[in-house]
């Protein structure tokens, strides 16, 4: 096989947004993908979490060639059999009864922000005002729209493109009179991640998502959880929220539940859903062909035995960060499922990634969301065989650092 050079990719006319190494990446296949020049990647990214299933599997493969024949876009003006079949699994399969499908997270959670503030204005204060603040977290994300950068507690993002969006009060995670000491006649809701994702894998407590389900329900204020990274399956539960045994009345999904595709949802319980029409769409909603791919993957995480194998597996992979963390001198691992973290105890993490990235034969693609700190996002159905190949190329790595750092 021939490859092209680096120099012959038109890249220079893509905008600029982030730094990316000059690679150029043709093919994936479960963990692996491929660079221009042929050499393999063990991919821990995984397109950020997004490919559930790992890169093009045969379910999605098949979904988007039968739907693309079929139909692929009838308009949102009128129903398709892949959306409704889609809502109505998830719905089956959740404590939530209707579904608003986008095309991506940040797309779901201003669905999100938009049903509590109707219903805000529906459930007026004692004032007979609307309510409209969404209590939100420091060091959140939930997406890169003006209102979702707003609900983020991103260090920053309260100045780039000021001014924001008003109505998101900033709590702490895992401190629930933070959240107590912020509600007041104009709170509508309180939106949080299950485990804080980009801001390094920082689970919120059993105890916490219980009190803070028994705070909103006195206070009569909704529950919103942002579940586009901890949902369908990453954690070891088909949506985090089940972690703690409470039930959320608004949900969002994106990244895994399109296996890779653009899909995304918000979901509500019944007495929640209230908006009427006019009030929220989308050109892409509910599109057959994404949703065909939604439902290819959820079936796949539904299929019996297929959650307990990423207990097993996320089990193995924090025993043997454990371990790693131990031989190294590192500070250990946290995280839920197969999202987890690797503490490393100094500012290491980007030298980490351009080495495992850079190493030859085969390269390992890793993510560091904060400096010292390795978050680990595979395909939740990768092979112990795969995880015992990362842990051993990320030790090589280590003790190359350990050696340059003498
Ligand atoms: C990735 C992410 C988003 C944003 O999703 P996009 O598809 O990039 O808009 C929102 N919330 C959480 C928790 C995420 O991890």
């Amino acid at each position: 096989m021939s490859h092209k050079e680096f120099k012959q990719y038109p890249v220079q006319d893509l905008m600029y947004v982030t730094p990316r190494p000059e690679l150029v990446f043709t093919e994936g296949s479960g963990m692996w993908m491929t660079d221009h020049t042929g050499k393999r990647y063990l991919d821990y990214l995984q397109g950020w979490a997004v490919n559930s299933l790992g890169h093009s599997p045969q379910c999605i493969q098949d979904a988007l060639t039968i739907q693309a024949k079929k139909i692929i876009n009838p308009s949102p003006a009128f129903y398709n059999a892949p959306s409704a079949e889609l809502a109505a699994l998830l719905t089956a399969n959740s404590c939530f009864d209707r579904v608003f499908f986008g095309s991506s997270g940040a797309e779901a959670n201003e669905g999100a922000i938009k049903l509590a503030r109707k219903w805000g204005k529906l459930n007026k204060n004692k004032a007979g005002q609307n309510r409209f603040e969404i209590i939100t977290f420091n060091h959140g994300f939930h997406g890169r729209t003006i209102a979702t950068m707003s609900a983020s507690g991103k260090p920053g993002w309260d100045t780039i493109f000021a001014p924001q969006v008003p109505g998101f009060p900033k709590a702490e995670l895992n401190d629930i009179a933070s959240v107590e000491s912020l509600i007041n006649e104009h709170t509508v809701a309180v939106m949080l991640e299950p485990v804080q994702g980009e801001s390094g894998v920082v689970p919120a407590t059993r105890e916490f998502m219980q009190a803070l389900r028994a705070l909103t329900k006195k206070h009569n204020l909704l529950l919103i959880v942002d579940e586009v990274q901890t949902g369908m399956g990453r954690t070891g539960e088909l949506f985090a929220y089940q972690l703690a045994g409470i039930e959320p009345d608004i949900m969002t999904l994106a990244k895994g539940i399109g296996g890779g595709v653009p899909l995304s949802a918000m979901l509500a319980r019944e007495e929640v859903a209230c908006f009427e029409a006019g009030d929220q769409g989308g050109t892409y909603t509910g599109n057959p062909l994404m949703t065909a791919v939604g439902l290819a993957v959820l079936k796949t995480l539904l299929a019996p035995g297929f959650m307990d194998t990423i207990k097993e597996k996320s089990a193995y992979l924090s025993a043997a960060l454990t371990k790693l963390s131990e031989k190294h001198g590192l500070d250990g691992e946290r995280g839920e499922g197969l999202l987890r973290a690797l503490k490393l105890g100094k500012d290491i993490g980007p030298q980490i990634v351009d080495m495992a990235r850079d190493m030859g034969p085969v390269g390992l693609l890793l993510n560091s969301p904060r400096p010292n700190l390795l978050r680990f996002m595979p395909a939740l159905n990768l092979t112990i065989e795969e995880i015992d190949q990362m842990i051993a190329m990320l030790s090589e790595v280590l003790t190359r650092i350990e050696k340059q750092n003498k």
